[in-house]
Protein backbone atom coordinates (compact mmCIF):
# COMPACT_ATOMS: atom_id res chain seq x y z
CA UNK A 1 0.00 0.00 0.00
CA UNK A 2 1.70 3.26 -0.92
CA UNK A 3 0.09 4.87 2.31
CA UNK A 4 2.43 2.72 3.79
CA UNK A 5 5.38 3.64 2.06
CA UNK A 6 5.11 7.32 2.73
CA UNK A 7 4.44 6.25 6.37
CA UNK A 8 7.64 4.20 6.49
CA UNK A 9 9.21 7.33 8.54
CA UNK A 10 6.65 8.29 11.04
CA UNK A 11 5.99 4.68 11.20
CA UNK A 12 8.94 3.66 12.86
CA UNK A 13 8.88 6.71 15.12
CA UNK A 14 5.17 5.49 16.85
CA UNK A 15 6.49 2.00 16.82
CA UNK A 16 9.38 2.87 19.03
CA UNK A 17 7.16 4.93 20.85
CA UNK A 18 4.67 2.22 21.68
CA UNK A 19 7.94 0.19 22.53
CA UNK A 20 9.10 2.90 24.85
CA UNK A 21 5.30 3.33 26.71
CA UNK A 22 5.40 -0.34 27.12
CA UNK A 23 8.89 -0.53 28.58
CA UNK A 24 7.85 2.15 31.76
CA UNK A 25 5.76 5.11 30.85
CA UNK A 26 2.22 3.31 31.76
CA UNK A 27 -0.18 5.68 32.25
CA UNK A 28 1.12 8.55 29.97
CA UNK A 29 -2.16 7.87 28.00
CA UNK A 30 -4.50 7.77 30.90
CA UNK A 31 -6.94 10.38 31.95
CA UNK A 32 -10.10 11.41 30.82
CA UNK A 33 -12.73 9.41 29.00
CA UNK A 34 -13.94 12.07 26.95
CA UNK A 35 -16.58 14.08 26.54
CA UNK A 36 -18.91 11.64 24.85
CA UNK A 37 -21.37 9.10 26.88
CA UNK A 38 -20.02 5.72 27.17
CA UNK A 39 -22.97 3.36 25.52
CA UNK A 40 -22.85 0.39 27.62
CA UNK A 41 -19.44 -1.58 27.38
CA UNK A 42 -19.66 -4.39 24.83
CA UNK A 43 -22.48 -4.82 22.53
CA UNK A 44 -21.04 -8.18 23.67
CA UNK A 45 -22.56 -11.80 23.20
CA UNK A 46 -23.17 -13.37 26.50
CA UNK A 47 -20.44 -16.45 27.20
CA UNK A 48 -22.51 -19.08 25.68
CA UNK A 49 -22.34 -16.90 22.18
CA UNK A 50 -18.17 -16.57 22.60
CA UNK A 51 -16.15 -19.11 20.71
CA UNK A 52 -14.26 -21.18 22.90
CA UNK A 53 -10.42 -20.95 22.19
CA UNK A 54 -7.94 -23.85 22.51
CA UNK A 55 -7.17 -24.35 26.18
CA UNK A 56 -3.88 -23.00 27.07
CA UNK A 57 -2.06 -21.95 29.79
CA UNK A 58 -0.74 -19.00 28.25
CA UNK A 59 -2.48 -15.59 28.12
CA UNK A 60 -1.21 -11.74 27.29
CA UNK A 61 -0.65 -9.47 29.52
CA UNK A 62 1.05 -5.71 28.05
CA UNK A 63 5.09 -5.67 29.33
CA UNK A 64 4.35 -3.63 32.11
CA UNK A 65 1.58 -5.77 33.71
CA UNK A 66 -0.53 -1.90 34.23
CA UNK A 67 -3.65 -3.37 32.77
CA UNK A 68 -5.79 -0.12 34.51
CA UNK A 69 -8.63 -3.37 34.19
CA UNK A 70 -11.25 -1.22 36.11
CA UNK A 71 -14.53 -2.13 34.58
CA UNK A 72 -16.92 -4.71 35.78
CA UNK A 73 -16.00 -8.45 35.11
CA UNK A 74 -16.88 -9.84 31.92
CA UNK A 75 -16.27 -6.17 30.11
CA UNK A 76 -13.58 -5.32 28.48
CA UNK A 77 -11.00 -3.42 30.12
CA UNK A 78 -9.61 0.09 28.90
CA UNK A 79 -5.89 -0.13 28.69
CA UNK A 80 -3.47 2.26 28.52
CA UNK A 81 -0.97 0.31 26.16
CA UNK A 82 -1.58 -2.94 23.97
CA UNK A 83 -0.66 -6.14 24.44
CA UNK A 84 2.47 -7.09 22.79
CA UNK A 85 3.47 -10.68 23.67
CA UNK A 86 1.91 -13.62 25.49
CA UNK A 87 2.89 -14.74 29.24
CA UNK A 88 3.20 -18.29 30.33
CA UNK A 89 5.70 -20.74 30.49
CA UNK A 90 7.00 -23.31 27.10
CA UNK A 91 7.76 -22.24 23.37
CA UNK A 92 4.17 -20.71 22.58
CA UNK A 93 3.87 -18.30 19.75
CA UNK A 94 0.98 -16.50 17.63
CA UNK A 95 0.98 -15.23 14.42
CA UNK A 96 -0.94 -12.42 12.89
CA UNK A 97 -1.64 -11.26 8.95
CA UNK A 98 -2.55 -7.80 8.64
CA UNK A 99 -4.38 -5.55 5.89
CA UNK A 100 -6.33 -8.40 4.39
CA UNK A 101 -7.96 -10.81 3.03
CA UNK A 102 -6.38 -10.54 -0.56
CA UNK A 103 -7.83 -13.19 -2.89
CA UNK A 104 -3.91 -13.38 -4.47
CA UNK A 105 -2.25 -14.06 -1.10
CA UNK A 106 -4.76 -14.82 1.92
CA UNK A 107 -5.79 -18.01 0.54
CA UNK A 108 -2.54 -19.53 -0.11
CA UNK A 109 -1.55 -18.67 3.96
CA UNK A 110 -4.49 -20.43 4.88
CA UNK A 111 -3.45 -22.98 2.57
CA UNK A 112 -0.52 -23.38 4.50
CA UNK A 113 -1.85 -23.26 8.17
CA UNK A 114 -3.83 -25.40 7.37
CA UNK A 115 -1.19 -28.36 5.96
CA UNK A 116 0.71 -27.75 9.87
CA UNK A 117 -2.56 -27.40 11.47
CA UNK A 118 -1.83 -24.30 13.12
CA UNK A 119 -4.22 -21.93 13.62
CA UNK A 120 -2.97 -18.15 13.42
CA UNK A 121 -4.97 -14.41 14.23
CA UNK A 122 -5.92 -11.88 10.92
CA UNK A 123 -6.16 -8.36 11.34
CA UNK A 124 -8.65 -7.23 8.50
CA UNK A 125 -9.55 -3.96 6.98
CA UNK A 126 -13.02 -3.66 6.41
CA UNK A 127 -12.55 -2.11 2.93
CA UNK A 128 -10.51 -5.67 2.06
CA UNK A 129 -13.38 -7.86 4.13
CA UNK A 130 -16.60 -6.58 2.46
CA UNK A 131 -15.78 -7.63 -0.70
CA UNK A 132 -13.83 -11.30 0.17
CA UNK A 133 -16.63 -12.32 2.69
CA UNK A 134 -15.64 -15.76 1.80
CA UNK A 135 -12.51 -15.84 3.25
CA UNK A 136 -13.56 -14.27 6.51
CA UNK A 137 -16.15 -17.12 6.46
CA UNK A 138 -13.12 -19.78 6.00
CA UNK A 139 -10.81 -18.04 8.60
CA UNK A 140 -13.62 -18.61 10.99
CA UNK A 141 -14.65 -21.76 10.13
CA UNK A 142 -10.51 -22.98 10.39
CA UNK A 143 -10.72 -21.63 13.67
CA UNK A 144 -8.46 -18.85 13.06
CA UNK A 145 -9.18 -15.43 15.29
CA UNK A 146 -10.29 -12.45 12.81
CA UNK A 147 -9.53 -9.17 14.65
CA UNK A 148 -10.60 -5.46 13.48
CA UNK A 149 -7.43 -3.28 11.73
CA UNK A 150 -10.24 -0.93 11.14
CA UNK A 151 -12.35 -0.14 7.69
CA UNK A 152 -9.95 2.07 5.21
CA UNK A 153 -6.25 1.60 7.40
CA UNK A 154 -5.81 5.43 8.75
CA UNK A 155 -3.66 7.04 11.11
CA UNK A 156 -6.20 6.68 13.59
CA UNK A 157 -4.35 9.52 15.39
CA UNK A 158 -5.19 11.99 12.71
CA UNK A 159 -8.61 11.44 13.22
CA UNK A 160 -11.79 12.57 14.91
CA UNK A 161 -13.04 9.95 17.55
CA UNK A 162 -16.44 10.05 15.42
CA UNK A 163 -14.00 8.62 12.23
CA UNK A 164 -12.29 6.52 14.46
CA UNK A 165 -15.61 4.92 15.86
CA UNK A 166 -17.24 4.90 12.28
CA UNK A 167 -13.70 2.99 11.02
CA UNK A 168 -13.93 0.36 14.38
CA UNK A 169 -17.79 0.03 14.08
CA UNK A 170 -18.55 -0.58 9.84
CA UNK A 171 -15.70 -3.34 10.44
CA UNK A 172 -16.81 -4.78 13.24
CA UNK A 173 -20.01 -5.53 11.63
CA UNK A 174 -18.40 -6.88 8.14
CA UNK A 175 -17.23 -9.13 9.97
CA UNK A 176 -19.92 -10.09 12.15
CA UNK A 177 -21.52 -10.28 9.33
CA UNK A 178 -19.00 -12.76 7.58
CA UNK A 179 -18.13 -14.79 10.69
CA UNK A 180 -21.29 -14.60 12.76
CA UNK A 181 -19.57 -13.42 15.38
CA UNK A 182 -18.20 -9.66 16.54
CA UNK A 183 -14.30 -9.55 16.51
CA UNK A 184 -12.58 -9.58 20.32
CA UNK A 185 -9.09 -8.12 18.89
CA UNK A 186 -8.33 -4.68 17.57
CA UNK A 187 -5.13 -3.83 15.90
CA UNK A 188 -4.30 -0.16 15.11
CA UNK A 189 -2.57 0.73 12.00
CA UNK A 190 0.71 1.97 11.76
CA UNK A 191 0.90 0.75 16.06
CA UNK A 192 -0.77 4.20 16.23
CA UNK A 193 -2.73 4.10 19.49
CA UNK A 194 -4.31 6.52 21.35
CA UNK A 195 -6.67 7.13 24.29
CA UNK A 196 -9.69 7.17 21.79
CA UNK A 197 -8.87 4.10 19.86
CA UNK A 198 -8.64 2.18 23.30
CA UNK A 199 -11.93 3.58 24.89
CA UNK A 200 -13.83 2.59 21.52
CA UNK A 201 -11.81 -1.10 20.80
CA UNK A 202 -13.03 -2.04 24.74
CA UNK A 203 -16.34 -0.19 24.19
CA UNK A 204 -16.87 -2.13 21.15
CA UNK A 205 -15.83 -5.07 22.78
CA UNK A 206 -11.83 -6.04 21.55
CA UNK A 207 -8.97 -6.21 23.35
CA UNK A 208 -5.67 -4.33 21.45
CA UNK A 209 -3.09 -6.30 20.25
CA UNK A 210 0.45 -4.90 19.05
CA UNK A 211 3.06 -7.05 18.49
CA UNK A 212 7.05 -8.64 19.52
CA UNK A 213 8.38 -9.12 15.90
CA UNK A 214 7.90 -7.12 13.05
CA UNK A 215 8.76 -8.69 10.25
CA UNK A 216 9.40 -5.83 7.99
CA UNK A 217 7.49 -7.99 5.16
CA UNK A 218 5.63 -5.00 3.40
CA UNK A 219 8.97 -3.68 2.48
CA UNK A 220 9.62 -6.47 0.15
CA UNK A 221 13.21 -7.35 1.33
CA UNK A 222 12.80 -11.05 0.38
CA UNK A 223 12.06 -14.21 1.41
CA UNK A 224 14.85 -15.67 3.21
CA UNK A 225 15.32 -11.70 5.35
CA UNK A 226 11.57 -12.47 6.35
CA UNK A 227 12.26 -16.19 7.21
CA UNK A 228 15.98 -14.93 9.17
CA UNK A 229 13.32 -12.15 10.91
CA UNK A 230 11.00 -14.68 12.32
CA UNK A 231 13.60 -17.60 13.05
CA UNK A 232 16.19 -15.21 14.64
CA UNK A 233 12.92 -12.71 16.60
CA UNK A 234 11.03 -16.41 18.06
CA UNK A 235 11.20 -16.87 21.77
CA UNK A 236 8.10 -17.86 24.10
CA UNK A 237 5.38 -15.88 23.87
CA UNK A 238 6.36 -13.53 20.68
CA UNK A 239 3.63 -12.22 18.63
CA UNK A 240 4.85 -12.13 14.82
CA UNK A 241 3.53 -9.31 12.13
CA UNK A 242 3.26 -9.92 8.81
CA UNK A 243 1.26 -9.01 5.85
CA UNK A 244 -1.05 -10.92 3.59
CA UNK A 245 -2.33 -8.03 1.83
CA UNK A 246 -1.43 -3.86 1.31
CA UNK A 247 1.23 -4.73 -1.93
CA UNK A 248 2.76 -8.01 -3.22
CA UNK A 249 3.46 -10.16 -0.38
CA UNK A 250 4.32 -13.40 -2.64
CA UNK A 251 7.47 -12.87 -0.18
CA UNK A 252 5.16 -13.44 2.82
CA UNK A 253 3.43 -16.18 1.20
CA UNK A 254 6.99 -18.42 0.81
CA UNK A 255 8.30 -17.18 3.91
CA UNK A 256 5.39 -18.55 5.64
CA UNK A 257 6.07 -21.74 4.24
CA UNK A 258 9.70 -22.04 5.12
CA UNK A 259 9.53 -20.58 8.86
CA UNK A 260 6.34 -22.54 9.93
CA UNK A 261 7.88 -25.84 9.24
CA UNK A 262 11.02 -24.88 11.26
CA UNK A 263 9.49 -23.20 14.37
CA UNK A 264 7.11 -26.48 14.74
CA UNK A 265 10.54 -28.72 14.59
CA UNK A 266 11.88 -26.07 16.85
CA UNK A 267 9.24 -27.52 19.44
CA UNK A 268 7.09 -23.72 18.99
CA UNK A 269 3.11 -24.27 19.69
CA UNK A 270 1.57 -21.79 17.25
CA UNK A 271 -1.62 -20.83 18.88
CA UNK A 272 -4.09 -18.21 18.64
CA UNK A 273 -4.33 -16.35 22.37
CA UNK A 274 -7.16 -16.13 24.82
CA UNK A 275 -8.27 -12.91 26.16
CA UNK A 276 -6.36 -12.02 29.05
CA UNK A 277 -8.67 -12.05 31.95
CA UNK A 278 -9.76 -8.20 33.09
ZN1 LIG B 1 -1.87 -2.61 8.79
Amino acid sequence: MKTDQLLTRRRALLAGAVAVGAAGTAGALAGGLGEEPVRPAAPAPGPQARRPLKPSAYRLQPLTGHGAPRTAPGRTPVRREPLLRMTGRGRVMVLTFDDGPDPRYTPDILDTLATYDVRAMFFVCGEMAVHNQDLLARMSEEGHVVGNHTWSHPLLTRLTRRRIRSEMTRTSDVIEEACGERPRWFRAPYGAWNRAAFHLGAELGMEPLAWTVDTLDWTTPGTRTIVDRVEDGAAPGVVVLSHDAGGDRSQSVRALRSYLPRLLDSGYHITVPRRPRA
